[in-house]
């Protein structure tokens, strides 16, 4: 499979997952299961996508990773009805106020910053842009989350997230991938999470027990390792996005997580077209975040 089709695999797999998920956002898992068919309602997207659009615009303009861009793409891209998380609105307000990227999200929740999942659900650009340079991505990815999500776990979540990514995108095979982010990981709660799903996927847990043991919040600690294991459970995108979601809880967000390892493992073609074509399109929609996906690789690869 060609790593284009990856690139444009894990943006598009990440806004599939979003849109899947958004309607259900915030229902139990119980209340989630209805035992219907799963189909994409309305196709609209959430802030998920639009902060990966702007981390996306921003790589590929600054041929790298700019702080005050992102910020700016950020804000610029702001749409209230997307349904922000209140960490990323504080410090994009800051921000529009005049105080700086590295300073705005340090402010948040007391100084602590937030470890809310903002950062790793907008994280796939950072994931594909550099999946073959692991150094490199856990820079970027905590450089990234710090725009809004300053806090240790925020950025540990999101840099774990990346790196499942890029791991999906090198092809790594599932069991050598737990592996990996096990060495990867520093944080301990979320090595302590890897070795729950290691766990987990050996007795083929119920849903009950994935979302006691690795959650279904809006912590990242609670969402990350619930999008890895859905990923590495099942062997397709449609069944590992559709389980994603039928856990409940913080859906659109671990819809777009899951999609996005997904998509970057599978590929693009691997994405349930009817799904696609469901997906908004206009301005900023499913073409433009192709061709964001295209112009990641063209930007990696050739940088003219
Ligand atoms: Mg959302």
């Amino acid at each position: 499979m060609s790593l284009k089709s990856k690139f444009i695999g894990a943006l598009i797999g990440s806004a599939i997952g979003d849109a899947l998920g958004a309607p259900l956002e915030g229902n139990s898992m119980e209340e989630v299961n209805f035992g219907g068919d799963w189909k994409m309602i309305s196709g609209r997207y959430t802030d998920d996508t639009e902060m990966m659009i702007g981390v996306a615009e921003s790589l590929i303009e600054n041929r790298g990773f700019n702080g005050a861009d992102m910020a700016v793409k950020f804000i610029q891209n702001y749409h209230a009805r997307r349904g922000y998380g209140p960490g990323s609105k504080e410090a994009l307000r800051r921000i529009r106020g005049g105080e700086s990227w590295e300073d705005a999200s340090g402010k948040l929740f007391g100084g602590k910053g937030s470890y809310g999942n903002g950062a790793a659900m907008r994280i796939a650009p950072v994931g594909i842009f550099y999946y073959d340079n692991a150094d490199k991505l856990r820079e970027i990815a905590y450089k990234s989350s710090h725009v809004t999500h300053s806090h240790e776990l925020g950025k540990e979540g999101a840099a774990l997230q990346a790196f499942s990514i890029a791991l999906a995108v090198q092809g790594t095979e599932k069991e050598a991938m737990l592996h990996d982010l096990k060495e990867f990981v520093k944080n301990v709660i979320y090595k302590e999470k890897l070795r729950k799903i290691e766990a987990l996927l050996a007795e083929e847990a119920d849903k009950k027990a994935i979302v006691f043991e690795l959650g279904n919040g809006q912590e990242a600690f609670n969402s990350v390792p619930t999008a890895i294991y859905s990923f590495l459970r099942f062997d397709s995108f449609k069944d590992a996005v559709v389980y994603a979601i039928s856990l409940g809880g913080d859906t659109d967000t671990i819809g777009a997580m899951t999609g996005a390892i997904s998509g970057a493992y599978y590929g693009e073609g691997a994405i349930p077209v009817e799904w696609v074509e469901r997906l908004e399109e206009g301005k900023k929609g499913r073409s433009y975040i192709k061709w964001l996906g295209e112009e990641l690789y063209r930007v990696k690869f050739f940088n003219d």
